[in-house]
């Protein structure tokens, strides 16, 4: 035909058939839940149209997928009647890759198959894991509402390009046709198919279909009987959605299953709640917690979260933030209500006091889980019935831990966002601390640990864990054995400006404001510090002249054992990793000069009085602060010339 069209790949969807091919041929059978799932998304996209446009249904009312073979011509055809795509969508749906996350997932890939096929699996392949299994692709189509002249077939082998040309196609809907490859006959075949079915899609609300067989006898004495079609459509699923199923119905097994296609994720989840919610607003909630993060979570563009608004059993949005707060936007599952209406708007989403409703309970029920696997115990080596019981074979001993390496950056945001559940929040946040280098302590436990005479929870933001635990504003803390928690995530410093304490006792920041070490420091001690800092009045006077363009004050501390200075800002000021970080942003940073705070004791210091280099002295201090806190010196090169000048 003279109007076939060829097309070129965009290059992220040439990456991902490449690894596809590559990579993926050790789970061949996920290309039928992706191509399932797709089906049962177009249907689910029709039903909603359909809710405003009830003539999209003419002429065939029915949503289903059928999958039929032929082992003769060795296909697998995939056959929906949702709604369909026109020539354009065709070429753009088929032919590049629209999600958020795509250029993290080719950035980050190795060319090692192993690792690329791990990541893969994080991203999802959708309708390319087809080529998995088959060498030609060709997929016939027309869109809901459309004339049946205006059907489409695109057909690719996969490699560079692929082919779209026009099609009268009477039905509406799609179907997908895998030319299956050699080593993939085993798929042209129904009681392998229905068995994946089984595993894969039972739980999924749309009825699929598979031809009845039966099996026939040979013809003739010795001719081996085979199996026939009956010509009869069998529905092979449960066809009901999982999540109005009762929970005691549902094996772990299910809900994995169901999680695995919903969230295109082929890891078992960490754990889910399912619930039926009444008494005021009405809903069913079923939520998960999955186990590694996903690729766009840091993207700003990313759209709202993976839970799915239903009404009635009928798909609304994958897209309504309003379902959860943005610091839970990790969070999978399925939102069902009996009380929103269907033909619910974006602005209904926003103002409705029943979403609204949702949102909250969502929120207390995923807190809950949380708090759940918190108090759960690790499981021993080797005794893993429980969480075989709840997400399958390959889950980590420590849940909670893992969880919090995933997602605890962005639990953390919560902190300050969520002023009505801050407490429930801080008592799930982990921090690594000077007495644990994995952040794993609880401020609970932290609290439990502190010393007598202790009166803040002390606490350091740093860019890296090992800036933070270098620290020079740690020494005092080391030498009296008390523990400082170390926040090296970019967040931190930022939800921590919303927390003032934590069960009464407040929160300290080592690097801000003068350290009153209270009671922590005995009679003797308190005087010995008093008699230094008088001692060294005179050097702390000129100090403050020399450095006055770059500290707003010069004052003896009692923080610093091994280090001659170091400095910190005023109490209410933003830390200098803050200032930083906002700098680097592009931000304007409100300029507050820091306080360079002097360790009477060292012996730099004392050689201060008197000498001849005092004002070079006084930089390379100033300077040697900067650094030890992550700074860069102004001028660098001035920085080393004065040091030299010292060292020959
Ligand atoms: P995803 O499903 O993650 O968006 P896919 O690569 O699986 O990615 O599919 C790309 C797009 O192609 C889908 O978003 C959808 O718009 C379209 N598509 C795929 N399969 C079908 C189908 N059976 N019916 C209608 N549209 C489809």
């Amino acid at each position: 035909m003279s109007d076939k069209q060829k097309h070129s790949f965009q290059a992220e969807v040439a990456q991902v058939l490449h690894l596809v091919t590559h990579s993926l041929y050790s789970h061949p059978e996920i290309f039928l839940r992706e191509l399932i799932s797709n089906a049962s998304d177009a249907c689910d996209k029709l039903r909603f149209e359909a809710l405003h446009d009830g003539a999209l249904l003419a002429g065939q009312p029915d949503l289903r997928v059928r999958i039929g073979f032929d082992q003769q011509a060795r296909t697998l055809t995939v056959t929906d009647t949702g709604i369909g795509m026109s020539e354009q969508e065709a070429v753009e749906n088929l032919g590049t890759i629209a999600k958020s996350g795509t250029r993290a997932f080719a950035a980050r890939l190795s060319g090692d198959a192993k690792a690329d096929a791990q990541l893969i699996g994080q991203f999802g392949v959708g309708f390319y894991a087809g080529f998995i299994v088959a060498d030609r692709i060709v997929v016939e189509s027309r869109r809901a509402g459309l004339p049946p002249q205006q059907g489409v077939r695109w057909s690719s082998a996969g490699a560079g390009e692929f082919e779209v040309e026009p099609l009268a196609r009477p039905e509406r809907g799609t179907s997908v046709t895998l030319h299956l490859r050699e080593d993939a006959l085993e798929f042209a075949d129904g009681w392998r198919l229905r068995e994946l079915v089984k595993k894969y899609s039972d739980h999924i609300s749309l009825p699929i279909q598979m031809e009845g067989e039966k099996w026939e006898e040979g013809k003739q004495e010795g001719q081996p009987g085979k199996m026939t079609p009956t010509g009869e459509w069998e529905t092979v699923n449960q066809a009901t959605a999982l999540w109005t199923r009762p929970k005691k119905d549902i094996t772990g097994e299910q809900y994995t299953q169901f999680y695995e296609q919903l969230a295109h994720d082929w890891q078992p989840p960490l754990a889910w709640a399912h619930h039926r919610v009444e008494g005021g607003s009405e809903y069913t909630q079923l939520l998960y917690i999955p186990s590694h993060a996903p690729l766009d979570l840091w993207e700003r563009e990313r759209k709202g979260g993976g839970v799915k608004l239903y009404v009635r059993r009928v798909f609304i949005t994958d897209d309504a933030e309003q379902l959860l707060p943005r610091y839970l936007r990790f969070v999978q599952g399925v939102i069902d209500s009996a009380d929103l209406p269907l033909n619910v708007s974006r602005e209904l989403l926003q103002e409705s006091r029943d979403v609204k409703a949702i949102r909250e309970g969502n929120t207390r029920r995923v807190l809950g889980l949380l708090e759940e696997l918190a108090a759960s115990p690790p499981a021993a080596e080797g005794e893993s019935a429980k969480s075989e019981d709840q997400s399958g074979a390959e889950l980590p001993q420590d849940k909670y831990a893992h969880f919090w390496r995933e997602f605890g950056a962005v639990l953390k945001e919560g902190l300050g966002e969520d002023a009505g559940n801050r407490e429930r929040l801080l008592k799930l946040a982990r921090y690594a601390s000077t007495r644990s280098s994995a952040p794993s302590v609880a401020l609970a436990d932290y609290k439990a640990r502190m010393k007598p005479g202790q009166k803040a929870i002390y606490y350091i933001t740093a860019d890296t864990p090992a800036a933070a635990a270098s620290s020079p504003q740690l020494e005092v803390f080391r030498q009296k054995d008390i523990e400082v928690l170390l926040m090296t995530d970019r967040v931190d410093e930022w939800a921590l400006g919303f927390v003032r304490e934590f069960e009464g006792t407040p929160l300290q920041s080592v690097a801000k404001g003068a350290v009153d070490l209270g009671d922590l420091q005995d009679e003797a001690e308190k005087k010995a510090a008093e008699q230094a800092a008088q001692s060294i009045q005179p050097v702390l006077e000129k100090l403050k002249e020399a450095l006055k363009e770059q500290v707003q004050d010069v004052r003896a501390t009692a923080r610093l054992v091994d280090s001659p200075a170091c400095l910190v800002v005023a109490d209410a000021g933003i830390s200098l990793q803050l200032a930083r970080l906002l700098k680097q942003a592009g931000q304007s940073v409100p300029t507050t000069k820091p306080v360079l705070e002097i360790n009477p004791a060292h012996p730099l210091v004392q050689k201060l009085e008197g000498n001849p280099r005092f004002d070079d002295l006084a930089r390379i201090l100033f300077d040697q602060a900067l650094l030890a806190e992550g700074g860069l010196p102004d001028d660098p090169a001035a920085y080393v010339r004065r040091v030299n000048a010292l060292l020959v």
